[in-house]
């Protein structure tokens, strides 16, 4: 085997092209051993959840497809990632190693200390960014301070230099002469024993190929109406790429520089409205690299003496779509068939969690993680911290959605609801947001048993708001 091999390590950055760590590798003429390493306890308390695992699996399946294409293999091997790289290096020889940088808590703390080490035995190691438009370490307010408020954050970026064009994907690698062996990827057992993926199945298609296709399906068809279409739930409005960007299947320097250059004087504000939202994941990661805590602790100390309510019974019917309230439970269908859940509809559902039942957002977080394919630990952590007010720039507490004029303003029809909640798809439009106000005779040609087909409210709004006020009121006054 050539001594000079170099290996690329995947993680976060499922594709072959805008890699900058396996474009680094190949330029470098000599053999390339892509690798991939599978150490879930390593990302404690954050290991992939289940719905996670199974867009892995697949999305895995399509780069050793690809690097097969370009004359490669991918290299699979279980952690302990050091074990691993120094069983890799002994059998390959190899003395460079490429990897994309990650910006999570533990993967990071992890990947710097393994950088020290490897470089303290003279392997030489070259990191990247690939999943930002703009790296953490560049942005930064004038005092040298982080950023805590969104609109001032993205203004910053809009200041730096544009983003790099999207570099091509390598043609052919340089294969070793001896391959080192590999796990089958079907043994690190991603995939779910009892096949329950059946409608994330039917929804997704994982892989770089399929990121492509669905940015150049938005292109064509979705982002012209995106400032207006991306709030109703029942519309396909948005780009649906969040899984592709999570699992680095597609850069986010593609699809700045796709959006860029479809822009013209009809779609400008589309255009602009679409890049807002990938500033709002670039604040992602600038909040969790600067507030690494804040994935199991509230950004506002205050919020630590929240009294906080548990109650089994209440967060399984909210997991499993059956609070009473129409658009909550069909957000929580959506996302347990999917994988998925439509933004706004997870605005509401989180805010309903932590406002309604006055739920730990850390509950909510954790069922997303496990349930979502887009899970994702920046954008998870905003969310949920915004939604329960103890984050940055985050909703004010006493802001508390109310889940029935939500549902009449961006689901009006009802459509959404009647598609993830069929047993109320004959209730007419204005009682489905609201069936438990629903005149006896509309509920019984409907065929709608309240309490029978489909629940009664678990908590009463007014009531519901009241306790939740109270409860803020009561941190406010030991600040
Ligand atoms: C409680 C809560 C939890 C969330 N958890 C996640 C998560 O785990 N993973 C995740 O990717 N997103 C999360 N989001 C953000 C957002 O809901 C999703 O990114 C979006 O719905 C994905 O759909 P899309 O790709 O069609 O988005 P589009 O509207 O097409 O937006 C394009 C891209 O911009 C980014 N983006 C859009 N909105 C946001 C936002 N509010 N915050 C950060 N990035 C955004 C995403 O990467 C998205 O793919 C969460 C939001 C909330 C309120």
């Amino acid at each position: 085997m050539h001594s000079d091999s170099t290996l690329v390590w995947f993680r976060l950055d499922l594709r072959l092209e805008d890699n900058p760590a396996l474009l680094a590798a190949s330029q470098a003429e000599s053999p390339v051993v892509p690798i991939f390493i599978w150490a879930p306890e390593e990302e404690e308390p954050w290991p992939p959840g289940a719905a996670s695992r199974w867009w892995l699996h697949q999305s895995l399946s399509h780069l050793e497809k690809a690097l097969r294409s370009a004359g490669s293999r991918l290299i699979i091997r279980r952690g302990p990632t050091d074990q691993a790289f120094d069983d890799l290096l002994e059998e390959t020889g190899a003395r460079t190693i490429c990897w994309n940088d990650r910006y999570e808590p533990a993967v990071s703390k992890r990947d710097e200390n393994l950088k020290r080490s490897l470089r303290e035995r003279g392997i030489r190691v070259q990191t990247f960014n690939s999943s930002l438009l703009f790296p953490p370490e560049t942005i930064a307010k004038n005092d040298g301070q982080p950023f805590q408020v969104f609109t001032a954050f993205w203004k910053a970026c809009l200041k730096q230099p544009a983003p790099p064009e999207p570099a091509a994907a390598p043609e052919k690698l340089l294969a070793p002469r001896h391959w080192p062996k590999s796990l089958p990827l079907q043994d690190l057992e991603l995939e779910p024993k009892i096949d329950w993926a059946g409608g994330i199945r039917a929804a997704w298609t994982p892989g770089e190929q399929g990121a492509q296709n669905a940015l150049r399906l938005y292109l064509d068809d979705g982002f012209a109406h995106y400032a207006t279409g991306r709030n109703p739930p029942a519309l396909r409005g948005t780009s649906r790429l969040s899984p592709h960007l999570h699992f680095g299947e597609i850069s986010p320097r593609r699809i700045w520089h796709s959006l860029r250059s479809a822009r013209n004087p009809r779609n400008a504000a589309d255009v602009d409205a679409y890049l807002r939202e990938l500033g709002w994941r670039e604040f992602a990661y600038h909040l969790l690299v600067h507030f690494p805590f804040t994935t199991n602790q509230p950004l506002r100390p205050e919020f630590a003496g929240f009294p906080w309510r548990k109650d089994r019974h209440q967060l399984k019917a909210w997991q499993r779509g059956r609070t009473g309230y129409p658009l909550v439970d069909a957000g929580m269908r959506e996302l347990w068939t999917t994988g998925w859940m439509h933004n706004r509809v997870r605005l509401v559902v989180a805010s309903f969690l932590t406002k309604h039942l006055r739920m730990h957002w850390e509950e909510g977080a954790y069922w997303f993680w496990d349930t979502l394919v887009d899970a994702d630990l920046a954008n998870n952590t905003l969310g949920w911290q915004w939604s329960a007010g103890s984050g940055a720039d985050a909703a004010p507490y006493f802001r508390i959605f109310n889940p029935v004029l939500q549902s009449e303003k961006f689901d009006p029809d009802g459509e959404y609801i009647r598609r993830w909640v069929p047993e109320l798809g004959r209730l007419p439009a204005p009682w489905i947001h609201k069936p438990w106000q629903a005149p006896p005779l509309i509920l019984t040609e409907a065929g709608v048993e309240l309490g029978r087909d489909y629940p009664l409210p678990l908590v009463d709004h007014d009531q519901a708001r009241a306790e939740a006020l109270a409860a803020f009121e009561q941190i406010r006054a030991h600040r």
